[in-house]
């Protein structure tokens, strides 16, 4: 019998896997089990194939629940998994946003980085095209496959990831697993996903990428929940990009706690300027273009098509029509629009577009110092598993990360101490 099993070798069980090998008594075996053929397939996908694995910027604040977060980031932050890496022989670069990514701008550097260091520890042995499909709690722990074969555990980690990208390997069998446990699931939702709008314009705004500030509103009081700056995409039906991405994450955290709740959101398409110099400025244009038609009068502003669906929704006729002939008013409205883009919500695109799952088991569960079940000794989480979701740009890896060290660690102590 395996002393410490781990199902799923994804990052965060594969970092648990490494952390328990340095932290137990080297007698005790620990077996790492993976559905898929291989480890780790859903580190290829991350990063745009590049893997951007933590995050310079990182701290809790970057998370759902942030003061859980920081128990266990403080046990192994972001300058961990640099070194962690660099050990490991990973050379590394960061961008102007802090994201750190291997210096190769290739995933499988940071993946074949775990497997070498896996392979190369006598106490680690990995099962891999194994799914676990059960989990029964008999003084200790017998895990079933979906063969029907049983292995017993003294103790587990289970760090099967959430339900994004399933075809990668994260079903959701793990949530089935904790529950079997009777821990409880929150509600899950998609994030980091592009974000669905009502808004029928957008089939003629497909392709576009603008630098706009964001903000997101609650539709039903008008609050401001988030504001961003950055990137986006429009797409057919959505908004996409980094900033729309992160934006995504907000949606996914406020429907968790309320399922009713509705949104739109706001683009401000010229935040270098303020409304006031925005104004100047089109009165300048128009100055300076008085025999162009206003079809173009945008142009230089936002893109073609951006600028037409701006002078329609200002109201603003546009065919046939010289720029020497908008007056004030009109200018003002074209202004307001520029900063004041609305777009209505409807959903959130679906969990196989996702990167991450909003949700997972409820971290009243969870000692946050242990990452040990509240529930059943001798069982801990890893990972993407758990409530706790990070913004694009490193933090759900370094959740991954920091969570498998945390949980390899307190279960290896566990062990030495029983024995
Ligand atoms: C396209 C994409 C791009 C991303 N890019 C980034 C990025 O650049 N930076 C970043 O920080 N995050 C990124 N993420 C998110 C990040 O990859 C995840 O948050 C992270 O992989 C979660 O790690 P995990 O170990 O908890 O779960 P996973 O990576 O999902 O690993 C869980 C593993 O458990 C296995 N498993 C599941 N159930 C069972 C079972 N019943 N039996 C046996 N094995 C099982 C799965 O096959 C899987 O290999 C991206 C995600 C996607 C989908």
């Amino acid at each position: 019998m395996a002393k410490l099993v781990i199902i799923g070798g994804g990052p965060s069980g594969m970092m648990a896997a490494l952390t328990a090998s340095n932290y137990l008594y080297k007698n005790h075996q620990i077996l790492l089990i993976e559905r898929n053929e291989r480890l780790g397939r859903k580190i290829l996908a991350t990063g745009n194939g590049r893997c951007n694995f933590t995050n310079l910027n990182n701290n809790e604040s970057f998370y759902n629940e942030p003061s859980f977060a920081k128990v266990v980031l403080d046990q192994f932050n972001y300058l961990n998994t640099c070194s962690f890496f660099e050990q490991l022989g990973v050379l590394q670069f960061s961008d102007e946003e802090g994201r750190c990514y291997p210096f190769t701008h290739t995933s499988s550097t940071i993946l074949d980085a775990l497997r070498f260091a896996l392979d190369s520890k006598s106490n680690i042995k990995t099962l891999t095209g194994f799914k676990i499909e059960k989990v029964i709690y008999d003084n200790g722990y017998i895990l079933v496959s979906s063969s029907g074969e049983k292995i017993k555990a003294d103790s587990l980690i289970i760090a099967c990831g959430g339900t994004s990208s399933k075809n990668l390997g994260s079903d959701g069998s793990g949530f089935t697993l904790a529950k079997n446990l009777n821990h409880t699931i929150t509600n899950l939702y998609p994030a980091i996903t592009s974000i669905k709008v009502l808004d029928k314009e957008f089939a003629s705004l497909n392709g576009i990428r603008a630098k706009a500030t964001v903000s997101l509103y609650n539709l039903n009081n008008n609050e401001l929940i988030v504001k961003r700056s950055g990137e986006v995409l429009f797409k057919d039906d959505s908004l996409s990009g980094i900033v729309s991405f992160i934006i995504s994450s907000f949606i996914a955290r406020n429907l968790n706690k309320d399922p009713s709740m509705r949104f739109y959101i706001k683009l401000d398409l010229v935040s270098n300027l303020n409304q006031e110099e925005l104004i100047n400025f089109l009165h300048l244009k128009r100055q300076n273009n008085q025999l162009v038609n206003v079809e173009f009068f945008l142009n230089g502003v936002v893109v073609r098509m951006l600028g037409i669906a701006i002078l329609k929704r200002s109201k603003i006729e546009y065919k046939e029509r010289l720029v020497k002939d908008l007056n004030d008013e009109e200018l003002e409205r074209i202004a307001q629009m520029l900063k004041n883009f609305e777009v209505q919500v409807s959903d959130l695109s679906p969990f196989n577009n996702a990167q991450t799952t909003c949700g997972g088991i409820s971290l009243d569960e969870i000692n946050p110092q242990t990452l040990e079940s509240k529930l059943h000794q001798n069982l801990f989480f890893a990972g993407e598993i758990m409530d706790i979701d990070g913004e694009c740009g490193g933090h759900n890896l370094q959740w991954a990360f920091s969570s498998g060290y945390v949980s390899g660690k307190s279960a290896s102590l566990k062990i030495n101490e029983r024995s």
